[in-house]
């Protein structure tokens, strides 16, 4: 806890001093679904951040408790200690809060039905994948309400018992002394976080959360033209609804993979085609192997290093419109490293014909042995 200390709970969330409850509330939802375990596997920095953003809503969201950081900077909490983030243990406390706002207890919700969170992944295509649109089974990890236990948390044949630090109540007092005066606030009781009750025994399978984590098949159609960055919804595929309420929806996010030959600028597609130098200078007819098959460029005599051809429509497709781009195929000229003897002779005689001086090995004499 120690490493948010000294950061601003109004910079953790990027609002201002005086942002309102939906301001802020705006920006929690945000940051929660850019930072969320589930749309970051294994980076540990969105984790970290993660948790700041959980812990700096938990008070500014609550009027009490903000005012009280606007005054004094800290909260404190039921053992004296102090620092903004006192009332919080550790991460299992933090990840509590995450379940209740992943099945719907987003600040105090109401007892009828609410939708489930959205999920947010991210899904790997390759670009012949976004060239003609791709069918793909994909797995989302979803939270889910423990089998074993019907979401309650608690060991079956196992109950609850009355919280004994708030005595049932989900709330407790703290007073603080501060150079202005004792202050007495309620807040939530952090042993039961609320509920008023501590299970007996904590169910065996999902640890007394009430939910596992389970993966899920889902098809999911990725529509041709689809580039990095593009997000794809998949209706009440995201997590569980609360008290019957709908399912949230997925998002992915498209990731389009980097290729050996091709390289995307929008629509359309750039490459490069390697001619010889006589191939350059007297023309030639080239089959060239375009993202979606062949196609015979006919490359005129004299084409320079570097002209571009345009292949009309045969770049990729616009996404959800009619139409494709264009295949650019960029000319390199290539410049022979290592010559045979007699070929060193044939350019020398090309030098001589054409009047311009080169080194001379004396390959010309030996040329005209050799013929
Ligand atoms: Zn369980
Ligand atoms: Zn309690």
């Amino acid at each position: 806890m120690g490493a948010f200390d000294d950061k601003d709970l109004y910079e953790i969330l990027g609002v201002p001093r005086n942002a309102t409850q939906d301001e802020i509330k705006k920006a929690y939802r945000r940051l929660v679904r850019k930072y969320h375990p589930d749309a970051n596997p294994g980076d540990s920095e969105a984790e970290q951040r993660f948790k700041e953003i959980n812990a700096a809503y938990e008070i500014l969201s609550d009027p009490q408790k903000r005012q009280q950081y606007d005054q004094f900077g800290t909260i404190g909490d039921a053992q004296g200690g102090s620092g903004p983030f006192g009332p919080f243990g550790g991460f299992g406390d933090i990840f509590g809060d995450i379940f209740d706002s992943i099945f719907g207890n987003f600040g105090g919700a109401s007892q009828g039905p609410v939708k489930g969170q959205d999920i947010e992944m991210r899904l790997d295509v390759s670009l012949e994948e976004a060239l003609t649109g791709v069918s793909k089974e994909i797995s989302v990890p979803r939270w889910e309400r423990c089998k074993r236990c019907d979401g309650t948390g608690a060991e079956p044949g196992y109950g609850t018992k009355v919280c004994s630090v708030c005595g049932g109540t989900g709330q407790v007092e703290q007073h603080r002394r501060t150079p202005f005066g004792s202050f007495v606030s309620v807040t939530v009781c952090p042993e039961c976080k609320g509920k008023g009750k501590i299970i007996e025994k904590v169910c065996g399978e999902c640890g007394g959360s009430g939910k596992t984590r389970v993966y899920r098949k889902v098809k999911v159609t990725v529509p041709k033209g689809v580039d990095t960055g593009v997000r794809l919804r998949i209706q009440g595929e995201g997590m569980e609804g609360l008290r019957g309420g709908p399912p949230g929806d997925l998002f992915l996010v498209i990731s389009v993979a980097s290729h050996d030959i091709f390289k995307r600028e929008g629509d359309n597609l750039h490459m490069s085609l390697h001619l010889s130098f006589p191939e350059a200078a007297l023309g030639c007819e080239k089959e060239v192997e375009l993202l979606d098959g062949r196609y015979k460029l006919d490359i005129p005599q004299g084409v320079q290093n570097g002209h571009v051809f345009k292949i009309k429509g045969r770049g990729m497709p616009r996404l959800r419109r009619p139409g494709r781009g264009d295949c650019l195929v960029h000319i390199v000229v290539d410049i022979p490293k290592k010559l045979t003897d007699k070929q060193k002779g044939l350019i020398e005689a090309l030098a001589k014909e054409m009047n311009v001086s080169v080194k001379s090995g004396g390959f010309l004499e030996k040329l005209k042995n050799l013929l």
